[in-house]
């Protein structure tokens, strides 16, 4: 089979968040399964070039219609650890992708827009005739609509369109001037709430609506999510869209590229191990300790690693902190927000606890640091608020690193607890609680702290088994492939 990805982001050229991951990992895997798979990306200025191969310009003039004129494109081509990726370059004086950061710009919606429209016209104009075209989150979210508004009767009648929601909070709006500007005009007919019309603000096109009625299948990152969206407030509104459209509508848990997170290889560890060797993971703790000022300890060593945004469950996180010091064990947070309030915020944790040998407070981003914290730690917390898949557990996982989760989300598919699940006993594999308060996140890390105390080697066999889970791309590529196969057909 024959996919594009059409994405605003691609790990590690262009990543925020798990999207980026997603997106890649997905690829490599439906590329590993004999597919052809190539992704469209914008030419950000602030991609990691770095990690591009043979980037080179490879269609000069590209005109993608925009308000009632043509914006001239330059589509670049290279390898991103071997996926083929383009990437859109528009010359305009609106400099969409030149803004030196990904998204937060107050023309988001105009930039996505127009790049949707152009990675579709770059399509027509190239003779990409995928089976299956697969857009991910707001930003792509018009692909669907565009795609069967606009390119049904120009030589594309025979495409499917899959679109992945990575955050339903996202949805993507905009007043009825982007229908003139991406050329879908008309706006008493989209506006309609049956086709990209918001369910709650009349005359605002919603994108994410607009892929929900117009896209063949919509996925969203976890089973327990997809629930969720349609029947709790985590729809952010999009529940009764979902509803109406609920025969296309499923979870498919994201996958983990075990690739790049590998315990037996990870070129960012101190020692690497394996399920046998796990007791090696001391040495890594050895060496996050030395490289952040830790002391040497004989409690357990606890980390966060994320966005610092309200939807982890940031009050949780610095509970976590103080309940961790309490009981004698060390914590290590890493994580970064664009929010300068909550960056002062966590800015001020770290300057209080500043001279205190148990404790670490990183705030940026660094892709090393987060592998040999996975790596180095006993626990990792993930307490969010909102958590549509969730990666942190299941990177924990995969390092011997037991979590501690609340029930939501993908976490809630992911993470089975040690003495309360309805799981078999051989397939837990951390500890969950359910209300997002002191409490709760108490009670689990208590009964972590009690075995990784009272009975070591049990604690030990405990991580072991956490490691024999499988959350790689291997079942979540089968099932996209499944529901591939399903529309591809329609
Ligand atoms: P989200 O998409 O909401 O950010 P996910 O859990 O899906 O959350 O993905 C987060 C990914 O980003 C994980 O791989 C996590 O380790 C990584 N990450 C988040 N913040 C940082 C940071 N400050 N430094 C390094 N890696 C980070």
């Amino acid at each position: 089979m024959f996919v594009v990805m059409i994405a605003p982001e691609c790990a590690p050229v262009a990543k925020v968040g798990g999207l980026g991951d997603v997106v890649y990992g997905l690829s490599r895997e439906l590329e590993i399964r004999g597919n052809a798979v190539e992704i469209i990306l914008p030419k950000y200025d602030c991609l990691r070039v770095e990690h591009i191969w043979g980037l080179q310009p490879t269609w000069h003039d590209l005109r993608v219609p925009w308000f009632g004129g043509h914006i001239p494109c330059t589509v670049w081509f290279g390898f991103v650890d071997g996926r083929k990726c383009f990437f859109v370059e528009p010359h305009s004086p609106d400099r969409y992708f030149e803004r030196g950061t990904f998204y937060g710009c107050g023309d988001d919606h105009l930039r996505f827009a127009f790049f949707t429209r152009a990675a579709l016209e770059f399509m027509r104009c190239s003779g990409k005739r995928p089976e299956i075209v697969h857009s991910h989150d707001w930003q792509t979210a018009l692909t669907a609509p565009i795609l069967f508004e606009l390119y049904q009767h120009q030589g594309m009648s025979a495409q499917r369109v899959c679109h992945t929601v990575h955050n339903f909070r996202h949805q993507g709006t905009a007043g009825p001037e982007i229908l003139w500007a991406t050329g879908l005009g008309r706006p008493e007919h989209f506006l309609d709430r049956e086709r990209l019309g918001d369910d709650w603000h009349p005359g605002v096109v919603n994108f994410t609506k607009g892929a929900i009625v117009f896209a063949n299948f919509i996925t969203t990152v976890s089973p327990h999510h997809a629930w969720e969206a349609r029947f709790t407030d985590q729809g952010f509104g999009l529940g009764p869209a979902l509803a109406r459209h609920h025969d296309k509508f499923g979870g498919i848990l994201n996958g983990l590229d075990y690739e790049v997170w590998n315990p037996e290889t990870d070129p960012h560890l101190a020692a690497h191990y394996s399920v046998e060797t796990v007791e090696r993971k001391a040495e890594n703790t050895r060496a996050l300790r030395h490289r952040l000022w830790l002391r040497e300890s004989a409690g357990p060593l606890v980390a966060f690693v994320g966005r610092l945004d309200p939807q982890k469950g940031l009050h949780l996180v610095k509970h976590a902190l103080d309940h961790s010091l309490r009981q004698g064990a060390q914590f290590v947070l890493l994580g970064s927000s664009p929010d300068r309030a909550i960056d002062e915020e966590f800015r001020f944790v770290k300057h209080v606890y500043n001279d205190n040998p148990d404790c670490h407070l990183e705030i940026g981003f660094d892709e090393g640091l987060a592998h040999l914290i996975y790596a180095a730690a006993d626990l990792v917390v993930v307490p969010s608020l909102y958590e549509p898949c969730g990666l942190p557990q299941m990177i924990a996982l995969r390092y011997g690193t037991v979590p501690i989760v609340r029930r939501v989300g993908g976490l809630a598919n992911t993470v089975f607890d040690r003495d309360w699940s309805e799981r078999p006993p051989e397939e837990r594999n951390g500890w969950v609680f359910e209300h997002p308060d002191f409490p709760g996140i108490e009670s689990a890390m208590d009964r972590a702290f009690a075995l990784w105390r009272d009975d070591p080697p049990a604690f030990r066999a405990f991580a072991r088994q956490g490691m024999r889970c499988d959350y790689s791309w291997r079942v979540p590529g089968e099932h996209y492939l499944r529901v591939y196969e399903h529309i591809r057909h329609k």
